[in-house]
């Protein structure tokens, strides 16, 4: 399955824009190639892409604008972020656009070959839970991966939703951060503490904020749970 995975690359440099070509196919994936953010976009209302690969300085239509447009369109896809900006700052501003990860150039091929790998063998594993789960009034529908609260829909990167659906899925086990780690982004727990401190703000601004009741909450030291408190 994972090999006829389509992809979807947006990049003006031709150099390495033909070596990731290059390389992605050597691997089986069928990629289609956009050298600007305008020709992308029209590519994204034609057709469904399993992964998109975004560089953020564009011609017509920069990367951050695209991210967010692409996510609006479609909450599910896997956003990666290539960029030459390595800041935190653009980091979170990435994040915030909808990008589920983000390769600062120069990378090896071969890192962005393995998370390419990750974020396709997720929505592989994703798509094998036709269950829905609901605690409160929170809603999760993994088969078409919408979560819903007291009814109004909600928008969650890819990100974000594969770490509300472990929580959700622990039914109120404490979830370590090494397990966020290893099961959200398929890592050993390194820098990457900070970025799920991130990732929980950003789910608890969406899930939580708005609401009286909180549903997700931190046990110090140990990590995240997802239940109502009594
Ligand atoms: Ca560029």
């Amino acid at each position: 399955m994972e090999s006829m995975a389509k992809l979807l690359l947006v990049e003006d440099e031709p150099k390495l824009g033909k070596a990731i070509r290059k390389d992605l196919s050597e691997h089986g994936y069928a990629l289609e190639w956009a050298y600007d953010g305008r020709i992308a976009e029209s590519l994204i209302r034609g057709s469904k892409y399993d992964l998109v690969l975004l560089d953020i300085n564009l011609p017509h239509i920069n990367g951050l604008e695209l991210c967010r447009r692409i996510r609006s369109a479609d909450a599910d896809v896997p956003i990666i972020m290539l960029t030459a900006l390595g800041g935190l700052e653009d980091k979170m501003e990435a994040f915030r656009s909808g990008a589920d990860d983000y390769l600062v150039k120069p990378f090896h091929l071969t890192e962005l070959l393995a998370r390419v790998k990750v974020f396709l063998k997720r929505s592989q594993v994703d798509r094998n839970y036709d269950d829905k789960f609901q605690v409160a009034d929170l809603e999760i529908d993994f088969a078409h991966k919408t979560v819903s609260r007291a009814g109004q829909p909600m928008t969650l990167s890819a990100r974000e939703f594969a770490l509300l659906a472990l929580l959700a899925r622990s039914r109120g086990r404490v979830v370590s951060k090494q397990e966020i780690a290893e099961k959200v982004w398929d890592m050993d727990l390194g820098a990457s503490t900070n970025t799920i401190e991130v990732y929980i703000n950003f789910l608890r601004n969406k899930i939580d904020k708005p609401f009286e009741q909180k549903l997700i909450h931190t046990k110090p030291g140990f990590g995240y749970f997802l239940k109502p408190l009594e």
